[in-house]
Parts: structure tokens; C-alpha cells; sequence
């Protein structure tokens, strides 16, 4: 203990040490990034997933341009392999979301069954 810096986990991208915590450009999310990631502009791939979340290819913001370029190429992924991601995600979360709804009819059900 002759640190008195409080830790900071590796880079939440390439695991190297990270030099901070910043906020992601994806969302209202935040981690370490390393010196080499914050330059290039890396996210992290989940981010980038659920940041791209009920967008449709093609309609992305420019801004987001390089971001998506820097990502893809140090997970040595493609734009396809992204989309397909991104459609699951979306596709998982709209079943997650129609559990929780099914889940919570049944509940209201039982509840004022229970009232009587
Ligand atoms: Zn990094």
C-alpha cells in the first residue's frame, strides 16, 4: 500500500492498464479506457451493440462513423457480424421485455385474486 491512487480496473476494451474512467460515446455508461483506446475512439463491443439498438443499417449517424471503424477493427469483426448483434439484441430484448409484461399480468391476476 504506497499507492494512495484508487485502483483503476484494466481497460474495459483491450484489458491494458487503463489511464481513467470516461464516459462512453454510446450512452449513459462509463469505464476504463486505456491511452490506446481512447485515442482510436474504441467502445466496448456491448456498448457498441446496445448503443446501435432499434437502429437500422443504413441510418446511422455519421458520428457514430468512427466510432463503429475503430470498434469493428480491433475486435477484428465486420459490419455484418455488428448488425447481426445489434438485430439479436434487439430481438432478445423485445422477448425479455414481453416476458416481463406476461410476467406481470400474471402477477396483477393473482393479485387481485387474492384481494377478494
Ligand atoms: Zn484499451
Amino acid at each position: 500500500m504506497t499507492d494512495d491512487k484508487p485502483e483503476i480496473p484494466p481497460c474495459w476494451i483491450c484489458q491494458k492498464p487503463a489511464i481513467g474512467i470516461g464516459a462512453s460515446s454510446m450512452g449513459a455508461i462509463s469505464g476504463p479506457y486505456c491511452q490506446e483506446c481512447a485515442d482510436e475512439g474504441r467502445e466496448p463491443w456491448f456498448a457498441l451493440v446496445a448503443g446501435m439498438m432499434g437502429l437500422e443499417r443504413g441510418s446511422v449517424h455519421e458520428g457514430l462513423t468512427p466510432i463503429i471503424e475503430a470498434t469493428l477493427k480491433f475486435y477484428d469483426k465486420t459490419e455484418d457480424d455488428l448488425w447481426e448483434d445489434v438485430e439479436r439484441t434487439d430481438r432478445e430484448y423485445g422477448e425479455l421485455m414481453e416476458k416481463e409484461e406476461k410476467e406481470r399480468d400474471g402477477q396483477a391476476i393473482e393479485w387481485f385474486g387474492d384481494d377478494d
